[in-house]
């Protein structure tokens, strides 16, 4: 866990363009945008996959996204958004601390879901 970079990041060891916080959850901007507006949604307790969810994580989740709907249109979001989880290898999964990919700004034409 001491080596994962994004409890670095809520712990302020690694800086991070915040634009959220509060004590579950932070939302960042993502260092490397794959959308004109990407943000991540990262709850502040670590676990790396949705299989290894306890109870507390699960309530964590219902409340993220509650808290990212909320927060919509602040992040510039108003016109609606894209949310993805990546789990895994296959996923292309880089960063093993669950978070929550948060893309818009455009219109999300790839992939078609
Ligand atoms: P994954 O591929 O695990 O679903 O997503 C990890 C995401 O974290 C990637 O989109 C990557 O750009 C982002 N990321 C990796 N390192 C950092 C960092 O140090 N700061 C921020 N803000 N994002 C990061
Ligand atoms: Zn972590």
């Amino acid at each position: 866990m001491n080596n994962c970079i994004f409890c670095k990041i809520i712990g302020g060891e690694i800086p991070s363009e915040r634009f959220y916080e509060d004590d579950r959850m932070i939302i960042v901007k993502d260092i490397e945008p794959k959308a004109k507006l990407h943000y991540l949604a990262i709850p502040k307790r670590h676990y790396k996959l949705l299989r290894e969810m306890t109870d507390s994580d699960r309530e964590d989740l219902g409340y993220i996204l509650q808290t990212v709907a909320e927060q919509a249109e602040n992040l510039g979001l108003k016109n609606g958004y894209r949310l993805v989880i990546n789990q895994g290898d296959d996923a292309g999964q880089t960063v093993f601390h669950l978070h929550i990919h948060i893309l818009g700004g455009q219109t999300m034409d790839f992939p078609q879901l």
